[in-house]
């Protein structure tokens, strides 16, 4: 049965723990977000206006970028980022194949080659030796994810970049905030791409997008590419999309966005906190998340694996017990039915295929209590002790829920 934390949340019993409560926030600035909503109403300016351009340049100085350029969704914004940086057919872009799906899907859209890198299994992001070793002349792009929270090896990708001329698009989707040697997620590239769905660690009430970058010329090419190419009304430079952040979006993220250090410091004290429960534990075959040295882990998911194919029975165990999880992702990229004609083999990713079969998402939002986390790891221990971990693993695995509110992250 499939259950969606959110709507879970409010009605369920008081032993279960949701995989995120979005409610919790929304109870906390409920009195903000009603002014900041009919501050808008009342203003009648829906599209852009001033609540986006505020935003934008809010969100520029959390990033620590010069310019920030608002736009639908973090999808959108990696299609604009690849539109803007020219990139299209002939040319080929390295991403992970461990990610979600819009950060290949874009690449595709502007006609240009998806070509798939693996992992380093211990952080879960692209392994830029991989990524090196694909490099063709075709080669233009590059677009390391920094994937639940914490940033790409940012210096290695950049050397490679260099070496080869190649662009640098951050997707930052689950990132923002994250550092890498002190600089922010979304500065590190030529430009990074931000999505305020509201999984992400900074969540509107709908869709929303936003790029980072410290080149001017390109900031205007993406706004131009966003308003379908429109510089002057009705006279269109470029074929470009429509891509708009709308007003009520903004004003909601501008009311949250002074709350975010505090919530990903939260974060961070849950993920803290997890590491001590687990020490206290010891589960053989569970290993948690691991932190590369200097950098800061915003935790958008605290993922943890399972090994000796017990992870589907563990997610069973959880969800008959009233524990929200997520498998991020169960079905890698380049193994995608869209993708098949892209010829990629079964075992040709290896930590990328193995990661999509042993990893499981915790609850980690900033509002989850340390009760609430006593209590997955209590659950977590009764599925290790009692041999339920055997016994379920007998029967078949759990198929992956589909959850339309949290499809991604
Ligand atoms: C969420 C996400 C996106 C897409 O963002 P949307 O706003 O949902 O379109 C892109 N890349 C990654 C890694 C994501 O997690």
């Amino acid at each position: 049965m499939s259950r969606t934390p959110n709507s879970n949340a409010r009605s369920s019993h008081s032993t279960s723990v949701p995989l995120l409560d979005v409610h919790r926030q929304y109870d906390e600035l409920r009195d903000d977000i009603r002014t900041a909503v009919d501050r808008v109403c009342e203003s009648g300016r829906f599209i852009l206006g001033p609540e986006c351009n505020d935003l934008e340049q809010e969100v520029a100085a959390y990033c620590q970028t010069a310019h920030a350029v608002g736009c639908a969704s973090g999808s959108d914004a990696l299609l604009l980022a690849l539109l803007a940086l020219d990139v299209g057919p002939g040319d080929e872009v390295i991403l992970p194949s461990y990610t979600f799906f819009a950060t290949a899907s874009a690449v595709w859209r502007v006609g240009a080659k998806v070509v798939f890198a693996d992992i380093d299994p211990t952080t879960f992001n692209v392994d830029p030796r991989h990524v090196s070793a694909l490099v063709t002349p075709r080669t233009k792009a590059i677009i390391p994810v920094h994937l639940f929270g914490q940033c790409a090896d940012m210096t290695a990708l950049n050397q490679i970049a260099r070496q080869f001329g190649l662009y640098v698009i951050e997707d930052a989707a689950q990132a923002i905030g994250a550092e890498y040697h002190g600089k922010r997620a979304g500065s590190i590239g030529h430009v990074g791409t931000l999505s305020f769905y509201p999984t992400k660690n900074l969540g509107g009430f709908g869709d929303g997008g936003m790029l980072t970058t410290n080149d001017e010329a390109l900031a205007t090419r993406l706004r131009l590419f966003a308003a379908h190419g429109m510089n002057t009304r009705y006279y269109h430079q470029v074929v470009g999309v429509n891509s708009r952040l709308d007003s009520l979006q903004a004003c909601v993220l501008r009311v949250k966005l002074p709350h975010l250090e505090r919530w990903t410091e939260a974060r961070a004290a849950n993920a803290a906190r997890y590491g001590e429960l687990f020490a206290e534990r010891g589960f053989d075959g569970v290993h948690l998340p691991i932190t590369a040295g200097d950098r800061r882990h915003v935790w958008n998911q605290f993922v943890i694996r399972v090994e000796d194919g017990r992870r589907d029975a563990l997610r069973q165990h959880l969800s008959a017990n009233g524990v929200g999880t997520e498998v991020y992702y169960p079905v890698p990229l380049h193994l995608q039915e869209c993708f098949r004609s892209l010829g990629c083999l079964d075992g040709s990713l290896p930590h990328t295929e193995r990661a999509a079969i042993e990893t499981l998402a915790l609850p980690i939002f900033p509002e989850l209590s340390a009760a609430e986390q006593r209590r997955v790891v209590d659950r977590i221990g009764d599925f290790f002790a009692a041999g339920v971990s055997r016994k379920v693993h007998a029967v078949e695995s759990a198929m992956p829920q589909r959850q339309d509110v949290r499809r991604a992250s």
